[in-house]
């Protein structure tokens, strides 16, 4: 019999037989290996509504409570990081190493949640008028909710969950449909914790249990990752139900390259930005730009390089590079690599050529030269093992090209010229920028974010932009009076 992976409702697994169901597959083998539950409208009502109970009791736990289970969640996580590791590698099919790496930067999140007593430290003015102290503090919303991509599937729950839950919140998390494991093993870790029950849910489900959370009248903020065309519609679901709303959504990273780069070290970086994790990364870089001569000596580096990559099991210890999701992101992908060379793109490396296991969803690395901002390839979000490379003229060309696109998650320079580097930083249109550095994703203590269509809100993710979104302002003016100066005055009150 399939194995049925259920939800994480009251501290503990809930299962509904009757739920429909979906299939968790095993890229490297192709197989199905469990049937996740999905919820429906009224799961999820009955889910939120117990957070909303535990939501209202966490809020009166103290600073140091909170502080003192984060630091044991965090002790636990990173005792248990080979199984995590092992978990996602199983349903996501990313070498384990790259699954560590997820679990390494996810924690940086609960490290920095860790110092929440400090975090939510006020301000406060003394004698602010004659005998009245003003101080600011922050409060919790509430029950908030998570809506994650089958990419990340440890990091971006991680992103969201350490800091509502630091800031008094009860969180609710629905996964991906496509890698549900690791949220429930976050969530057994939270209760070993110490977390009370209720405070952490895992809802497993679909369009119907995100449209349930968006419509919930309890869940005061949603907080979401993944493409762009849903996560447009969150916002727009999400803002129109009256809730705060951060939404992240796909990406196109550029990565220009100077005729003054290092080729080799920027070859490297070319390489692993687009490849690991098989391309299926929001920061991968998908986009090349060699500006001036440098094109054909970035080609030749880059070429050089894919022939040694080892692409296999996420589970075999020599994998730099495993399987694609599921077969039809795998097709999805191929049709690309067909439609960029019947546009005209020079396809120097075809990925469907490389000799791989066939059961799996497995699909070699393309290189792509000479294309162009009309082609498909160069306007949508591939996500795959798939560099494409443009040529440009100028600096300023490259700029244009950044500037012009839709999307403007993150960005690399490679150059040896501080100056021209500074001045990219200053005229990019991107929330993440890389100078020498591929994957500029920032780190616990800094907020993540892209600009244009890769984020919907004005909030970015984690660190202190979470620690805002996941908390409301409250100012109190306060007064102690010597009863003896009481008096009645009908005037406005002035600060004298
Ligand atoms: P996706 O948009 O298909 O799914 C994301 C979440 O939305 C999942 O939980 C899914 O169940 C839910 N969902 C899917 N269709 C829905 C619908 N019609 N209505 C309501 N909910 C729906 O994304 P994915 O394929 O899981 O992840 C890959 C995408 O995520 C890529 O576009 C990638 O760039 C993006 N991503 C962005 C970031 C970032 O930080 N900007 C990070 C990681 C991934």
């Amino acid at each position: 019999m399939t194995t049925r992976i259920p939800h994480w409702i009251d501290g503990r697994l809930s299962s509904t037989p009757s739920s429909r169901t979906s299939p968790v597959y095993n890229p490297a083998t192709g197989e199905i290996a469990a049937e996740v539950e999905l919820a429906g409208k009224a799961e999820v009502d009955h889910a939120i509504s117990g957070a909303a109970d535990a939501a209202r009791q966490w809020r009166h736990s103290s600073l140091s409570r909170r502080s003192q289970i984060l630091f044991a969640f965090r002790a636990l996580l990173h005792d248990r990081a080979d199984m995590l590791a092992a978990i996602i590698t199983a349903e996501h099919g990313k070498v384990l190493s790259d699954a560590g790496g997820e679990i390494a930067r996810g924690m940086e999140n609960v490290d920095f949640a860790c110092g929440i007593p400090q975090l939510l430290k006020g301000g406060f003015s003394e004698q602010a008028a004659t005998g009245i102290d003003v101080y600011s503090i922050r409060q919790p919303l509430g029950v908030v909710a998570g809506i994650t991509p089958f990419n990340f599937p440890a990091m971006v729950p991680l992103w969201m969950c350490a800091n509502a839950i630091a800031c008094g919140n009860a969180f609710v998390l629905k996964p991906s449909e496509k890698d549900p494991s690791s949220a429930l093993f976050i969530a057994a870790l939270w209760k070993e914790a110490g977390l009370p029950d209720g405070v952490f849910t895992v809802l497993n489900g679909d369009k119907e249990a995100v449209d349930a959370i968006l419509t919930n009248p309890q869940v005061k903020a949603v907080s979401f990752v993944g493409s762009t065309p849903i996560a447009s519609y969150i916002y727009a679901t999400g803002t129109a139900n009256g809730k705060r709303v951060q939404a992240l959504g796909g990406a196109k990273n550029h990565m220009v390259v100077l005729p003054d780069a290092d080729v080799n070290m920027a070859a490297d970086a070319a390489v692993s930005a687009a490849y690991g994790s098989a391309g299926e990364r929001c920061m991968a870089i998908s986009v090349a730009v060699a500006v001036g001569g440098v094109g054909d000596a970035l080609i030749d580096a880059i070429s050089e390089r894919l022939p040694k990559l080892k692409i296999g099991p996420g589970t075999n210890p020599d994998s730099e590079m495993g399987p694609l999701i599921t077969r039809e992101h795998r097709d999805k992908v191929s049709s690309y690599i067909e439609a960029g060379a019947a546009s005209g793109a020079t396809v120097v490396v075809d990925g469907r050529d490389a000799d791989l296991p066939t059961d799996g969803f497995f699909l070699g690395v393309t290189l792509l030269d000479h294309v162009t901002p009309a082609m498909s390839v160069y306007t949508d979000e591939i996500f795959g093992p798939v560099l494409c490379v443009v040529r440009a003229e100028t600096y300023a060309e490259a700029l244009e090209l950044i500037n012009d696109n839709p999307y403007g998650n993150g960005t690399a320079i490679y150059t040896r010229d501080g100056g021209v580097a500074r001045q990219f930083q200053f005229e990019v249109e991107a929330g993440m920028v890389g100078i020498n550095v591929p994957i500029p994703v920032p780190v616990g203590y800094y907020s993540f974010g892209g600009w244009k269509a890769s984020l919907f809100g004005d909030t970015h993710m984690y660190g202190p932009e979470g620690v805002n979104f996941f908390t409301r302002g409250k100012v109190v003016t306060s007064r102690w009076p010597d009863p003896a100066s009481s008096s009645v005055d009908l005037g406005f009150p002035r600060n004298h």
